[in-house]
């Protein structure tokens, strides 16, 4: 899966650096992060090839001995932007889509590139309380943002979401979402509710998505899915009673029952709907 990038370490716990000379500094706009890739080989700026440019800097994470920084523009360089366009451009790098990151062979780069995005996008939309307005300070002990003012504490925000493999015998139940940039087939998926723990997620996400009954939900693997800001937890689970499907044309275009030989997807080792296709595929669940 995405996060697995061994024998390369992710190391993930919170300190308060600034960065040095070969420390490796993301930089975002929007959906784009400043990168050097070729299709192969993906590369990001070092902090030496940021000198000219004045930025603020959020320590990250380290993979193996190597730190990851983000780099913020100053209020000065940004005022002298046109809105709309990055304000940092260096020879060799280019802004990509952070869906390259889904699919670049330097997996572990990519995880880091993917990574940084979610964590960029928590520090761009909590840069001003939500309580009173005042603009938000990063603490120095723990990766949190605190109003001087007010004293509102606010941390990485993470949304936990199921993805479930509903067994049916030797079938299993495949979907295809309607009105999405991912057209191949997946599993039904959905975000936790307040107030509910993850095996009622699992039930109430299969019946609104195709009005099926569940029984006997077990819990597979996780995985962090910085794309949707979440955190996937994979369940598997039996059909009980009816095998009717009622599809919620909202939320996908297709759902059917597909016993291992019909299923036609291969291992991509990026997702973890993927990896339980594969395990129903090979006999494994
Ligand atoms: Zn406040």
């Amino acid at each position: 899966m995405i996060q697995d990038i061994y024998p390369h370490a992710y190391h993930n716990e919170y300190h308060d650096l600034q960065p040095q000379e070969n420390d490796f500094i993301l930089i975002f706009h929007k959906n784009k992060a400043l990168v050097r890739y070729n299709g192969e080989k993906l590369r990001y700026p070092t902090f030496n090839e940021l000198k000219g440019f004045e930025c603020a800097y959020h320590y990250l994470f380290s993979i193996d001995e190597y730190k990851y920084f983000l780099a913020y523009p100053s209020e000065q360089l940004l005022k002298n932007t046109d809105q709309g366009t990055p304000s940092i451009l260096l020879s060799g790098y280019r802004y990509e889509d952070v869906r390259i990151f889904r699919s670049a062979p330097s997996k572990h780069n990519a995880f880091a590139g993917i990574t940084a995005h979610h964590l960029f996008s928590w520090y761009q939309s909590n840069q001003f309380c939500g309580c009173c307005g005042q603009r938000m300070v990063p603490d120095h002990n723990e990766r949190m943002l605190y109003c001087p003012s007010c004293h509102n504490m606010v941390y990485p925000k993470i949304s936990p979401a199921v993805i479930v493999g509903v067994l049916n015998g030797n079938k299993i139940l495949m979907s295809k979402y309607a009105g999405r940039p991912y057209t191949n087939y997946a599993l039904i998926a959905g975000f936790t509710e307040i107030g509910e723990c993850a095996e009622q997620t699992v039930a109430r996400e299969v019946m609104e998505e195709v009005g099926i009954k569940v029984k006997n939900i077990r819990y597979y693997k996780s995985q962090p899915w910085a794309f949707s800001g979440s955190l996937l937890m994979g369940f598997f689970c039996d059909l009980d009673g009816s095998d009717k499907i009622t599809l919620d044309t909202s939320e996908l275009a297709e759902a059917g029952w597909f016993s291992r030989e019909e299923i036609p997807l291969e291992d991509d080792h990026i997702s973890l709907t993927r990896e339980m296709i594969m395990q129903f595929k090979r006999g494994n669940v």
